[in-house]
């Protein structure tokens, strides 16, 4: 799903007001003499002094023959109707007809009881009607329940088996997330034997990754593997409804999921409903988000995990999400969905390829090579806009002249957002990635490099370098430490040392590095000159993790002296590490330039060759 989002939502509120608003003005044209207030009873004897006066124009008995209703001008001089008692006064009939009054049976301006009713029940309610009409259809164009007595009804799509058709054949370069998924898969297609064993999947699984990368692919692929229904719904749907409203929906879909278990549910944009509650604001805040936020939690607890109903949810804004909705028996599985390298970008530019008629002989490998930092969606356009311009050209097959035409137009749309590195950045990037993980590779006792790219992300990293341990990690000794905070100078340190000028990509790291740093020498003892004294607490662990100081501001200098004198040692040893190596940093380089990605074996098969 690229863009699901209608462009104009008006609140429904502006259609409310405007409703009360159309009733009010009709009442206030057609009915003033209700708007003014109706009958108003008096006494007998204010009667005939109206009628001295010649205020009165028209009398009448009421149908029963206890009241006399009759129509007079006010003190503003308005007709009004009014209503007195009747009293036994023979001098009435005669003193009405010297006043010049009409009396009758019926005043004429009173309309009948039928007439009546039409204007003060019929029309206003027609009225309504009409609007609501209106109005429920406003409401189904944004994909909610026309019929009112089904407002808490989820309006979740239901995809069946035969409707998703995708398979992980449709998704192209994403073989770690599909491996991730792989096992769901199989849960799902035969829950009984995960039962059988006692044991529970994961009942939620988060796919992480930039737009247009495939994760909405991904969890279909998953519905049509395991041959199960698709329901689907977006973060933002559950929202921008009445209050309340959102919670409901989320009851009303895991109720719709339970009864077509196993099934996949998926929520997109996950973000707009779980971002991080806000610690501060006790009161007001969004408390619709909220709530919706907590019935989903309270479904994700409460519901059974071995029925298999499997959630899946998207974002591609991981780190404002809630730590709630992360903790084990939630989305406890974080499955990265990343930006296609080299070999992706031929692979998913294939997928799209057998849909279009392709010419012989279409090289895919250079257009893939012209496309570093698209997306899946991205190449999916790039075959569809380069089929368009084959029909222009009136040709029935597309050639490899459409497709550089098109990467042109589509790069050229997405470079201003997305900035596609020129050559030469790209030249930089891999020098500064191999730095680190050269300095990395040639110190004891630091994690090993598992993966080196060059793939911009959407964070703003340009290029990125994975260390993973073998083992989980709790603690940090001091070299590992000191280790850690050299192989983030390595970047920088690579730059200066091929280039001979630095660049701000080094941002990031300094800031790591500079905290690290300070956590030894104000936090863990590792100082000879302050030893195990605390200089700083932390202030929340939970959010965000910032520290303050808790020692005299001459000592704060002194910590900010042993931080540079950390950070500048580490650089040292950076720079006399990659000056070793220089043959091996070229070469490395080269080949990642080259690839794009490389896995930490490639790395170290070159290192060690
Ligand atoms: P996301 O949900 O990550 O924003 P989508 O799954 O909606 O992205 O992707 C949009 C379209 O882009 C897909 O329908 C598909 O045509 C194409 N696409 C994206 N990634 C891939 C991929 N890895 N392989 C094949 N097609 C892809
Ligand atoms: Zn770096």
């Amino acid at each position: 799903m690229l863009d699901s989002n209608s462009p104009n939502k008006k609140p429904l509120i502006y259609y409310c007001v405007i409703a009360v608003a159309l009733i009010l003005l009709f009442n206030a044209l057609i009915f003033p003499a209700m708007i003014r207030g109706s009958v108003k009873q008096i006494a007998y004897s204010e009667f005939l002094s109206m009628v001295d006066a010649g205020r009165v124009k028209e009398v009448s008995l009421s149908e029963d023959g206890d009241q006399i209703a009759f129509l007079a001008t006010d003190e503003e001089g308005n007709d009004a109707v009014y209503t007195t008692v009747v009293f036994p006064d023979d001098g009435l009939t005669n003193r009405l007809e010297s006043a010049g009054v009409t009396f009758s049976s019926q005043i004429s301006k009173q309309n009948s009881p039928l007439i009546n009713f039409i204007f003060s029940w019929v029309l206003p309610i027609g009225i309504f009607m009409l609007l609501g009409r209106f109005l429920m259809r406003g409401l189904e164009k944004r994909g909610m329940p026309g019929n009112a007595m089904s407002f808490g009804k989820a309006n979740a799509k239901i995809y069946a088996e035969s409707e998703t058709g995708v398979t992980f054949d449709n998704v192209a370069g994403e073989e770690e997330a599909k491996e991730a998924l792989v096992e769901i898969v199989d849960f799902l297609h035969s829950p009984e034997k995960y039962a059988a064993i006692g044991a529970k999947l994961p009942k939620g699984a988060l796919l992480v990754g930039p737009p247009g990368t495939g994760k909405t692919l991904l969890a279909k692929a998953v519905a049509g593997e395991a041959h199960v229904p698709f329901f689907s719904i977006s973060g933002s749907e559950f929202v921008e409804m009445f209050v309340g409203m959102g919670a409901a929906k989320v009851r009303d879909l895991f109720k719709q999921a339970n009864e077509k278990a196993p099934c996949i549910v998926f929520i997109d944009e996950i973000d707009t409903i779980g971002k991080k509650r806000d610690a501060g604001s006790g009161l007001g805040g969004n408390d619709e988000r909220e709530q919706t936020l907590n019935q989903l939690l309270t479904e994700m607890d409460g519901f059974d995990g071995k029925k298999g109903v499997v959630i899946l949810a998207a974002t591609n804004r991981p780190e404002s999400l809630d730590p709630a909705l992360l903790r084990p028996g939630r989305f406890d599985r974080r499955i990265p969905v990343q930006l296609p390298d080299l070999a992706g970008r031929v692979a998913i530019l294939k997928v799209h390829a057998r849909e279009v008629r392709m010419a012989p002989g279409v090289d895919f490998e250079a257009v893939a090579r012209a496309t570093s930092g698209a997306s899946g969606a991205e190449l999916a356009n790039i075959i569809n806009e380069a089929a368009l311009r084959a029909v222009r050209l009136g040709r029935d097959t597309v050639e490899q002249g459409d497709l550089e035409e098109s990467v042109e137009t589509v790069i050229a749309g997405y470079q201003r957002k997305n900035a596609v590195m020129s050559q030469r950045e790209r030249q930089i990037v891999s020098y500064h990635e191999i730095g680190h993980a050269l300095v990395a590779a040639k110190q004891q006792n630091s994690a090993p490099v598992a993966k080196i790219t060059i793939i911009p992300r959407t964070s703003g990293a340009l290029g990125y370098t994975m260390q993973v341990d073998q083992d989980e990690h709790f603690l940090m000794d001091q070299e590992e430490m000191a280790n850690k905070i050299a192989t983030l100078t390595g970047g920088q340190a690579a730059e200066k040392l091929v280039f001979g000028r630095i660049t701000t990509g080094a941002s990031n790291d300094i800031e790591q590095a500079t905290k690290l740093a300070r956590g030894m020498v104000a936090r863990y003892g590792m100082s000879d000159e302050f030893g195990m004294v605390a200089l700083e607490t932390v202030n929340n662990q939970y959010l965000g993790g910032d520290t303050s100081l808790i020692c005299a501001q001459a000592t704060a200098e002194k910590i900010d002296q042993q931080v540079v004198r950390i950070v500048k040692e580490a650089r040292e040893k950076a720079d006399r590490i990659l000056r070793e190596n220089e043959p091996k940093l070229h070469e490395l380089a080269k080949f990642l330039l080259e690839k794009e990605t490389i896995t930490g074996q490639e790395f170290m098969d070159i290192l060690n060759r």
